[in-house]
């Protein structure tokens, strides 16, 4: 587990500015959900703490650490994606032995690690299979335990569930909570499905336009949103 810090973070594509100067503070341990409309950055904010986006101005910190200038693998962080980003020419076991693979890990141990992510996502009888031969939800589970051999201390989600049915994503939505308590990490979430966020978050931030509009426990934002923005958003009165 580790806290995360944003201190007034600010990101600029060339001359365009994308955010706006977000602070959070993350609890060790804690659900962050991220939501807001497509475009109003989630992903870039996310992208900064993963260490895929340099930060214009602002902090970050993990830990004890200010991480600004770290690179992805030394920031106690994994990532799983919309897409999953699989090797799709590698086996289910050499794609979550892959990370390890890079950083040196020594085989038994990596043969250790995978063997318990495995257990953990019921993916055993699936190990040696290619990702083509998994349906969407085993993909998913496949990307979640290439983050959880690598026992970050916090994950980052970039809507996950986003190509998966209806059905399979409340399944799979109950399953990264349960993960997330098991592993006891700290989790930052981005999502434009509010029912997520609602069964998902300690606290959500809800962006609009590059900025953090409301962060705050699910109750409270619904019950009080603090801008007309956030009303609107969420669908609730003002
Ligand atoms: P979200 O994830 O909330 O949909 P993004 O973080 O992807 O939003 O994008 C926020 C804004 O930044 C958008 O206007 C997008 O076009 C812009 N943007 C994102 N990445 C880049 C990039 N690499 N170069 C230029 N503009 C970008
Ligand atoms: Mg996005």
């Amino acid at each position: 587990m580790a806290t995360v810090s944003l201190q007034d973070i600010r990101k600029s594509f060339g001359k365009t500015d994308v955010i706006h100067g977000v602070d959070i503070d993350i609890a060790d341990g804690e659900f962050i959900v991220i939501v807001g409309p497509s475009g109003c950055g989630k992903s870039t904010l996310l992208r900064m703490v993963a260490g895929l986006e340099t930060v214009t101005s602002g902090e970050v910190r993990i830990g004890d650490r200010r991480v600004n200038e770290a690179e992805p693998m030394a920031r106690d962080i994994a990532m799983v994606f919309q897409n999953y980003a699989l090797y799709p020419h590698m086996s289910v076991f050499d794609n979550m032995a892959y990370g390890l693979k890079i950083a040196k890990t020594p085989k038994s141990e990596i043969e250790a690690r995978v063997a318990q992510a495995a257990k953990m996502l019921q993916l055993e009888p699936y190990l040696q299979r290619k990702p083509r031969e998994l349906s969407g939800g085993q993909r998913q589970r496949v990307a979640m335990g290439r983050a959880i051999v690598r026992k970050p201390a916090v994950f980052l989600f970039d809507e996950p569930l986003s190509n998966l049915d209806a059905k399979l994503r409340v399944q799979m939505r109950l399953e990264i909570k349960a993960l997330q308590r098991e592993l006891g990490v700290t989790a930052l979430y981005v999502t434009h499905d509010q029912v997520e966020a609602m069964t998902l978050a300690d606290r959500m931030v809800v962006m609009n336009g590059g900025v953090a509009d409301q962060v705050g426990a699910p109750l409270e934002v619904y019950g009080n949103p603090q801008t007309t923005f956030v009303a609107g958003f969420i669908g609730s009165p003002p």
